[in-house]
């Protein structure tokens, strides 16, 4: 195989305590008018009010959307962007978690584009350019402030829906661990395993042939040699810090660690993509209304399992990127015990280790299982192929907590 990669990034990546004192210049940079989408908790704090005196203070006129709701329902979009119409922006800015960055993105694009974002669901379907989004994370998890994708909730459909297009990649990703510094143990453990599963998953992605088509049809390409960087700097980051910030907020290393950690996975799957724990999360999701992050937490160790017989050698690798040291087995005994590593390390910040204890119905895991198959771009992107009975067994056994049933 010869080499071929793809990766797709902001123009601007700044990362760094303090970094968001830099937001009035890079602002400067794309205009004078900066419409501003966060959420309620993030624009009644202190930095808030920091930020937007000193956008006041660099000439910079700003309205604030503070609606944001998680997960981003689609008809919450609609407002936010009407509110926004007479304005006029040059720019959006997104400052919160990963909702107020997906919702920044898609204020962006009605606001350039106009229509419905209905119109915009699936791959490359933003026909040109958008107003320049500036994504400034609260959270460490999602990787959003650098990836082409927008995630939003839709009433009028079962499971979440994404918007995918190079287009959607924010100009400027501007990272600051302090703001991460508020998250509470719960939120900093679901982020930062969200971040865990986009970078495992992104490693473990399948590899494809070089192929000129490919990348201008499809957004997730597959893993690849600049994603891989990505993704095994996103492991270590992770590997060595995660518990450290859930155990002790005020950690500043751990912050910044977990941070870098969830925007090199970013950097790493927003061109790879992930693959079947994110598949099967989107039904559990739809079901459970519990967090993106914790659902597919949830699955990757049944999934890393499932796919070991496919991917021994990545499997290892991301134990070694983990800190296990280094055992004298073979590869697949190293891959065994990497996926012990996973499920201890979730386990140990409380990520919930089966779907039936996520609040899955029983009587829905066939169900799960049939959705989950139909998520094409993410089923095409895992190292081992399905059929439809061994996607059953693969969500009764994490249904159920039995490791031993996800290997078959
Ligand atoms: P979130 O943005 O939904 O926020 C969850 C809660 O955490 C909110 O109540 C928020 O106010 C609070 N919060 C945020 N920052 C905080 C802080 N510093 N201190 C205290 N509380 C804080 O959570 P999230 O996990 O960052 O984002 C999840 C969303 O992102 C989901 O909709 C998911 O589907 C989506 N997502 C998008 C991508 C992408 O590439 N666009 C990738 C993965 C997930």
């Amino acid at each position: 195989m010869t080499l071929f990669a793809v990766t797709r990034l902001p123009r601007e990546i700044l990362f760094g305590k303090g970094q968001r004192h830099a937001l009035p210049a890079i602002a400067a940079r794309h205009g004078r008018h900066a419409f501003i989408c966060t959420d309620e908790r993030f624009a009644a704090t202190s930095q808030f009010a920091e930020i937007l005196a000193a956008l006041k203070a660099a000439s910079i006129d700003t309205l604030v959307h503070d609606r944001t709701l998680p997960d981003v329902p689609r008809d919450s979009v609609a407002v936010c962007v009407a509110q926004a119409k007479d304005f006029k922006p040059d720019m959006v800015i997104g400052i919160g978690g990963g909702s107020c960055l997906d919702m920044a993105k898609c204020a962006a694009l009605l606001l350039s584009r106009g229509g419905r974002l209905q119109d915009y669901y699936g791959e490359f379907k933003v026909p040109g350019p958008i107003l320049p989004v500036i994504a400034v994370p609260t959270t460490a998890g999602t990787g959003s402030e650098v990836t082409p994708v927008a995630v939003i909730s839709d009433s009028e459909r079962t499971l979440k829906v994404g918007i995918s297009s190079p287009y959607l990649i924010a100009a400027v990703a501007l990272c600051d661990p302090e703001l991460t510094m508020t998250c509470p143990p719960s939120l900093t453990a679901i982020t930062g395993a969200d971040a865990l599963t986009h970078a495992i998953e992104a490693f473990t992605a399948m590899r494809r042939e070089a192929d000129s088509a490919l990348p201008q049809q499809h957004v997730f390409v597959g893993k690849s040699a600049l994603t891989d960087h990505f993704a095994l700097l996103a492991i270590r980051l992770l590997g060595r810090s995660l518990e450290k910030a859930f155990r002790d907020g005020a950690d500043e290393v751990a912050r910044a660690d977990v941070m870098m950690g969830a925007l090199a996975a970013g950097c790493a799957f927003g061109t790879a993509g992930t693959a079947a724990a994110h598949a099967v999360q989107y039904p559990v999701g739809a079901l459970t209304h519990t967090p993106h992050g914790l659902g597919v937490a949830t699955m990757l160790p049944y999934v890393m399992n499932y796919n070991l017989p496919a991917a021994t050698a990545e499997i290892a690798q991301v134990g070694a990127a983990l800190g296990l040291a280094r055992a004298d087995g073979t590869a697949e005994q190293v891959a065994r015990a990497t996926i012990d590593e996973v499920a201890r390390l979730f386990g140990s910040i409380g990520i919930t280790p089966t779907l039936a204890e996520l609040g899955l119905p029983e009587d829905k895991v066939d169900w799960t299982a049939e959705q989950a198959l139909g998520i094409d771009r993410l089923i095409k992107n895992n190292p081992r192929r399905f059929d439809i009975a061994g996607m059953r067994r693969l969500v009764k056994a994490a249904y159920d907590g039995d490791m031993a049933a996800s290997a078959f």
